[in-house]
């Protein structure tokens, strides 16, 4: 810029016309059936490359509690059961060992996108802290085993051991377990927590079956044919190789750095670029660390969610990417001389702030990217919020590596595959190895997710009573369901910025319910029709929804931009008063011993 060249405004109007130009371009009329599920030659995806499957003796015993699941929502709640003195907590899992998503997650790059101080649970409690801000998978991978192993989760485990089928014995007062092991156990109460994230899916591209190279998905990372390590050495293996990988959310932005300093040649099919803000990651001060006081943990937790969800502290605690455009909005709130607080008001502020942080990040692409074409293509035309944010400060720069092309599709997609490669505008990319980053069965059935079949009390399924969209009292407890909780966030907090934090509290009320009916001997705890009515009615009245912005971009957070049913839209309900609010709320419903709406009998 010459010395007397004033910055020109950015046409906002331009902006936002070209966001709706760009996602009309993506729109499709398949939505989220564009997906399909890994079968025939890529049925081994959902397989586990990290532990040798063991033949055991099916189990026929008891236990009190049964756990689907072995990730952070298994662990907290089996954690919080074992502090009320249940000793028999029984987590049944899939995979080899604890971890959940990041027992799959090995990928090289694997970090979390929220500060470890806050994502990484019971950290008080195991005394672990975390290296980095930022940790990275295998260490996030071990404090999952270290919790699993400080609160004797492991004593009564199940891995390598996929349930097939939960069902109520009304006259035993049990739940009957299987598996795919014949197991069939029982258990006085069970939890499920099973993530949304957990089932890859792959893009359902004319020809992808007839790719006769390497093929693996992202959640199953073939180190036997890349070479490398979870913990990001060198994948000399590729040296030689001519690879492709098709997606550019979330997981592809963390591993591309990784591909494009060993890969012979790479090829990163993109069709909606990821929005990629500064990461900024350093290795935790111990000096620092020690400095924190009892509670902390608990206090830096409430601390982001406060200002993550638009309310105000005395300091930012946690000062990363999510509480920064909290940040942004607040500050636009109050520099007017009359802030608008209205829904209206606070929409209009997070608009405002978001045009000016969305110019920053695309002004980014061309400070990092050297060549011009290339940084025009992978700049994001669409909010910041609309997809999954990220911060990554090798991913932009791997596009200036000579063996790296970004071969973008300009929204249409991969056209084809073929025995030797990839098809793009007409024009072919012959591959040796091809990893699909293209993510997980979000927006599918709870039983298709799960993959098994819950009945309740007179032979009624989950999926039937749920068939027009979930129905619980705080995210957790159905109807017809007894001795029955679901883990998640959805209608309870909501608060998808730090999953782990809905997953603390609810790990923490389940505990108490359970110790509760322990206490007082009941055979049964239930969630009356009448309380579970009441609580839909109240978050459907609120309309505090997860995602489903019809002027985004599509992918999972809007259903692929296709109109969202009302029974959808139950799926993604949050508490209408926000995060703290649940989370003061739903404290307070445990402590007072109440339990209003549960019947213990
Ligand atoms: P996503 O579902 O976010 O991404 C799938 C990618 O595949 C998108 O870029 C999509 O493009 C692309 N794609 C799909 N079909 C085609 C096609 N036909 N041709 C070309 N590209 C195609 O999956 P991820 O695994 O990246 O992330 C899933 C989620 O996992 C994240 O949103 C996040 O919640 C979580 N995650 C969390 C991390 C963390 O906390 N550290 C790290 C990684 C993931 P398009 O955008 O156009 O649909």
């Amino acid at each position: 810029m010459s010395a007397n060249t004033t910055p020109v405004a950015p046409d906002l109007d331009a902006i936002h016309a070209r966001y709706l130009q760009e996602r009309d371009k993506r729109i499709r009329p398949d939505g989220n059936e564009q997906y399909i599920e890994p079968t025939g030659k890529y049925a081994h995806f959902l397989d586990d490359p990290h532990t040798e499957r063991v033949e055991r003796e099916p189990l026929f015993d008891e236990v009190t509690v049964a756990f689907i699941g072995g990730g952070f929502a298994g662990l907290l709640t089996g954690a919080k059961l074992r502090q009320a003195e249940i000793d028999d907590v029984r987590i049944i899992e899939k995979g080899g060992d604890f971890g959940g998503t990041w027992y799959w997650n090995r990928y090289p790059g694997a970090q979390c996108d929220t500060a470890a101080f806050i994502y990484l649970p019971l950290l008080e409690e195991t005394g672990h802290m975390p290296t980095e801000k930022y940790t990275h998978a295998p260490e996030i991978l071990q404090h999952c085993r270290n919790i699993g192993a400080q609160f004797d989760l492991y004593d009564h485990a199940l891995f390598s051991t996929e349930v097939t089928g939960l069902e109520w014995d009304d006259a035993a007062k049990r739940w009957i377990i299987r598996t795919d092991r014949g197991d069939k156990m029982r258990a006085k109460y069970i939890a499920m927590g099973t993530g949304p994230l957990h089932r890859p899916k792959l893009p359902g591209i004319d020809g992808i079956n007839d790719f006769d190279g390497h093929a693996f998905h992202t959640s199953r990372w073939d180190y036997e044919y890349t070479g490398g390590d979870p913990g990001g050495a060198r994948m000399e293996n590729l040296a030689d190789k001519r690879v492709g990988i098709i997606g550019t959310g979330a997981t592809a932005v963390q591993c591309v750095p990784h591909l494009a300093q060993a890969c012979g040649e790479l090829f990163v099919f993109q069709r909606t670029p990821s929005s990629i803000d500064i990461r900024n990651n350093k290795p935790t001060d111990p000096e620092w660390f020690q400095t924190l006081e009892p509670g902390w943990q608990k206090k830096w937790l409430e601390n982001f969610t406060t200002l993550q969800t638009g309310g105000f502290t005395d300091e930012d605690l946690v000062m990363d990417g999510w509480t920064d455009i909290s940040q942004r909005i607040r500050d636009k709130l109050l520099s007017s001389p009359e802030p608008d607080l209205s829904p209206a008001g606070m929409l209009q502020a997070y608009h405002d702030s978001d045009d000016e942080k969305m110019v920053e990040v695309r002004a980014r692409v061309n400070q990092v990217v050297e060549d011009e074409i290339t940084a025009e293509k992978l700049k994001p035309w669409y909010r910041q919020l609309c997809k999954r944010p990220c911060f990554h400060d090798q991913y932009l720069q791997a596009f200036n590596e000579p063996g790296t092309h970004l071969i973008d599709t300009d929204g249409k997609g991969v056209e084809r595959i073929d025995a030797t490669g990839v098809w793009v505008n007409g024009e072919h990319y012959e591959l040796d190895c091809l990893i699909f980053a293209s993510g997980f069965e979000v927006g599918t059935s709870f039983e298709r997710r799960s993959g098994f079949e819950t009945t309740g009390r007179d032979g009624l399924t989950l999926s039937q009573y749920w068939e027009d969209g979930m129905r619980t009292l705080h995210g957790m407890n159905v109807h017809g369901f007894p001795n029955a909780f679901v883990v998640g966030p959805t209608q309870a907090a909501n608060l998808i910025s730090n999953i782990p934090h809905n997953l603390v509290e609810a790990g923490e009320t389940i505990a108490t319910i359970v110790a509760h009916a322990e206490s007082i001997e009941a055979a049964e705890v239930e969630v009356t029709r009448e309380a579970e009515d009441a609580w839909v009615a109240l978050l459907e009245a609120g309309g505090r929804t997860f995602g489903g912005d019809p002027t985004c971009t599509p992918g999972y957070y809007n259903n692929e931009g296709r109109e969202i049913s009302p029974s959808q839209l139950r799926n993604t309900l949050g508490y209408p008063a926000g995060p703290v609010a649940y989370f003061e709320y739903i404290e307070k419903w445990r402590t007072t011993g109440d339990f209003e709406g549960l019947t213990f009998s």
